[in-house]
């Protein structure tokens, strides 16, 4: 995934002010920063459900680019729609609060979207949301309306989901932040396992422990901008810029 100089602004207040990294593929990152410095609008851009104003997404082969100050008539309307689907198609979302369909069960849930919008066989789709939710370690909790389940088997019923859809990269926008204490590790456990069998995945959190342990690399944003990027180690030992420092002083 190539990200390069993405800006996005509401009104006059910019929020992603050229925000551009690399990742390869197999790559677990983490983003850390401050609230409000813009890392749930950046995911929002990379699955394309936010529009951005200039720059370049790249997945896979696939690039939603904007020009600045063009409007969307000049790249043409239905490749940048038609792109952003296609993004859509090669990424899993999962947020912080679960997002379950609550009338359905949770087999249903994992098995819906690919039979509305890949036409998979209901068949095949439940013999998939089967063998994901095992992975997850929900085999027995097929038949289980979200609102029976803990937070952390919802969250992991919403990776299988995610996963049902075999898309390319994972992201996650503060997975575990409305887990009980007690459960979040079950959720990270299935992150770094998808990591082990070579997932890329980008994980926007406050669980600086995961954030050290799991991550190739960390990502430390703040207003709208990446203000250093560094591998696990040196961020928590030595960071570069002042800045993270004093986010890190501040939160550890
Ligand atoms: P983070 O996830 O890092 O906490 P966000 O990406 O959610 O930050 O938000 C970044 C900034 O953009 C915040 O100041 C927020 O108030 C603003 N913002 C987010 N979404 C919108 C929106 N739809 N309209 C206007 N402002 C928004
Ligand atoms: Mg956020």
């Amino acid at each position: 995934m190539r990200v390069d100089d993405v800006r996005k602004s509401y009104g006059a207040i910019d929020i992603l002010k050229g925000v551009s990294f690399q990742i390869e593929e197999g790559d677990l990152v983490s983003i850390i920063g401050p609230s409000g410095c813009g890392k749930s609008t950046l995911l929002r851009c990379l699955n394309g459900l936010e529009s951005l104003d200039s720059g370049v997404i790249d997945i896979c082969g696939v690039a939603l680019k904007r020009t600045p100050g063009a409007k969307p008539a000049a790249n043409g309307p239905t490749d940048l729609a038609h792109a952003a689907h296609l993004l859509r198609k090669n990424v899993g979302m999962v947020f912080q609060s679960f997002n379950l369909f609550p009338h359905k069960t949770l087999l249903e849930n994992v098995m819906l979207a690919p039979m509305v919008v890949k036409g998979t066989s209901k068949a095949e789709a439940e013999a998939n949301a089967e063998r994901l939710l095992n992975k997850v370690g929900l085999g027995e909790r097929l038949e289980h309306y979200p609102i029976d389940l803990s937070g952390g088997q919802q969250q992991r019923g919403a990776i299988a989901r995610a996963l049902a859809m075999a898309p390319k990269v994972m992201l996650y926008d503060e997975p575990t932040s409305a887990l009980d204490p007690g459960l979040v590790d079950e959720v990270l456990d299935v992150m770094k396992e998808l990591d082990r069998e070579g997932m890329t995945q980008i994980v926007v959190t406050h669980e600086m422990r995961f954030a050290r342990d799991a991550s190739d690399y960390i990502i430390y944003m703040e207003k709208g901008e990446i203000v250093e990027i560094s591998d696990e180690d040196e961020m928590f030992t030595n960071p570069k810029d002042p800045r993270t420092r004093q986010f890190l002083h501040r939160f550890l």
